[in-house]
């Protein structure tokens, strides 16, 4: 049986938060994925689970620290700034012009699977509230 998005996220508190992640992979293109956008800073692609029609994850290249929004420091100011940035371009870029949801996830009880800073793009389709 697959394994939910929770028992990954569960099982996936780090034990060493300077421990790379599969997203090191896909940042070194060691891994195969669907990019929708790349900058100097910034990588989007497409989650290889999608939860909605458009599902893209915005990615710091550079993590420095930023395993989760939790551990911001005042020096991630600007990536934080450019990474909600990228995501508006992106869901401009995908045509979500009807709206779409924005989600980081933190920690356990944040649902987070990958301990890399994302944020999620969502959309085509309606969303609910509250989430799950
Ligand atoms: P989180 O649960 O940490 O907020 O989100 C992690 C996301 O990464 C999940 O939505 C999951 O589907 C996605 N993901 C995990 N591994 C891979 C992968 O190898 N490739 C891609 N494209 N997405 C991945």
């Amino acid at each position: 049986m697959a394994q939910s998005e929770k028992e990954a996220a569960l099982a996936a508190i780090p034990v060493d938060g300077d421990a790379p992640t599969i997203f090191d992979k896909i940042i070194n293109k060691e891994i195969p994925s669907t990019i929708v956008y790349e900058d100097d800073k910034v990588l989007a692609f497409r989650d290889i689970s999608p939860q909605g029609p458009t599902h893209i994850l915005v990615i710091p290249k550079v993590r420095d620290g930023l395993t989760g929004l939790s551990k911001a420091e005042e020096r991630h100011v600007e990536i934080l700034g450019r990474l909600l940035y990228v995501a508006k371009l992106v869901a401009k870029q995908e045509k979500l012009d009807d709206g779409y949801r924005v989600v980081i996830n933190d920690g356990k009880n944040g649902c987070q699977s990958v301990y890399h800073i994302h944020v999620h793009v969502i959309g085509g389709r309606q969303m609910n509230w509250p989430p799950g």
